[in-house]
């Protein structure tokens, strides 16, 4: 939908089909390609577009990209203007503004969940839809700011994105910006991204800390922005609890789960991970924890847990990669959570815990409470629900967007 020379600048309007606009009144920030029901005007891809029921309500404006299944991500709501001081302007200048105030919003929200603190400089600072952000994620590792946009209505305004992070007063205000590349969402978008320093200098590693744990993080070459921050409060629930106890973390990055276990007090945790990279941070973590009884192993995660002695462990961590992608992969990806969490309690010792997680957005809290069922089952064993999470509050999501809440955790008492 290329805009032909000599058209105005208007922006277009699109309308959708009766019956779909009821999750956008109430917050829900997709539109998918085919809740459209006509377009009026012409846009390009990136373009700031109105969204309109059938009978022509406005319901807000969003970031159009036609190559995109969601073809609308939502910005604003109903007549809410871009830039409160300029109600009429919907320029690019406004739009700026907009993503400079949604940012300092962010920021706000971080510091009423006091991050940073003493304790924890690794967090996030923009949570894309939850920080009325849609496309953008800023990691910040202390002081760094790891930025990954992933739509291209976003990668757009990255010159806008980068002043306004700088603009931030500190402590939010970053001593350096890396983008980091987004891979497969660039390609669907269809954009180019690299992983570059793009403003101040930073030595890597990045020496940072989460909840009292001194870390070494390299967005330039780790995985997603460099460690997986979603996790900080389930890593210290489990923590805490793995006093005295053997753990193994299963799908262990750079040793999340075990240094929280070891710091408090786990007598010994083995960290399974398929990457031999991210184990020798796991090793380095220990180290510079000055950690002691932490074990790597290289290994595929079902090929370890067949040959695990059973009942040998009083806390069991399985955090695994995305299973489901789409729709059609989810028989498979449910079966394998259930023969991964089968295979995990048999590792558990009688009256100790399993802490199970899911990262794929299609799998709800209530499937993995089924495949845990099934897996007891499986595995003959009985568990309880002990604690249900989710991802960290620096990492919040439209409350009519359960799309956004991804990450499933369950902690399980096992017999
Ligand atoms: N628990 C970690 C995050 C895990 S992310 C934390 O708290 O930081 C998923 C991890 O699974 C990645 O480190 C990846 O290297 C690893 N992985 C992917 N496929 C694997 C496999 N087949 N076997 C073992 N590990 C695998």
């Amino acid at each position: 939908m290329l805009r032909s020379a000599g058209v105005s600048a208007k922006q277009a309007r699109l309308f959708l089909r009766r019956g779909r606009a009821n999750p956008l009144w109430h917050g829900h920030p997709w539109v998918y390609s085919g809740a459209i029901e006509r377009t009026e005007g012409t846009y390009e891809p990136g373009d700031l577009v109105e969204v309109c029921d059938i009978e022509g309500r406005l319901i807000g404006r969003g970031l159009a990209n036609a190559r995109s299944q969601i073809i609308v991500r939502m910005l604003t709501r109903r007549e809410e203007p871009l830039d409160v001081d300029h109600p009429g302007d919907t320029s690019e200048q406004a739009l700026s503004r907009l993503l400079a105030r949604r940012l300092t919003e962010a920021a706000l929200l971080r510091q009423r969940l006091h991050l940073p603190s003493p304790e924890t400089d690794a967090y996030r600072l923009c949570n894309s839809e939850g920080d009325g952000l849609p496309g953008l994620i800023v990691d910040v590792y202390n002081g760094v700011a790891a930025v990954q946009f992933t739509t291209l209505g976003m990668k757009r305004r990255e010159g806008a994105i980068y002043d306004a992070l700088l603009a931030l007063p500190p402590p939010y205000r970053p001593r350096a910006i890396i983008e980091v590349s987004a891979g497969g969402f660039a390609r669907l978008e269809g954009f180019g991204s690299a992983t570059r320093l793009v403003h101040g200098e930073a030595t890597m590693p990045i020496s940072c800390r989460e909840a009292g744990v001194q870390l070494e993080v390299d967005p330039l070459r780790g995985q997603k922005t460099g460690m997986f921050l979603d996790q900080r409060d389930n890593r210290v629930a489990v923590g805490r609890l793995a006093s005295g106890g053997r753990v193994l973390d299963v799908y262990s990055y750079a040793g999340g789960f075990a240094l929280q276990a070891l710091r408090h007090g786990a007598i010994a945790a083995t960290c399974v991970d398929s990457s031999s990279r991210a184990l020798e941070r796991a090793r380095r973590h220990a180290q510079l924890n000055a950690l002691c009884g932490l074990e790597v192993v290289e290994a595929d995660a079902f090929r370890f847990l067949e040959s695990v002695t059973p009942r040998s462990f009083d806390v069991v961590i399985v955090d695994p990669p995305k299973f489901a992608r789409a729709h059609k992969d989810l028989p498979a990806a449910l079966k394998g959570y259930r023969r991964l969490n089968a295979l995990a309690l048999t590792a558990v010792a009688p009256g100790g815990l399993l802490a199970t997680c899911s990262c794929s957005q299609l799998i709800g809290c209530e499937d993995l409470e089924r495949v845990v069922a099934g897996a007891a089952l499986d595995a003959a064993r009985s568990v309880t629900l002990v604690q249900v999470g989710s991802q960290g509050p620096d990492h919040p999501v439209p409350a009519a967007f359960p799309e956004g809440r991804y990450l499933k955790f369950l902690l399980l008492g096992v017999r």
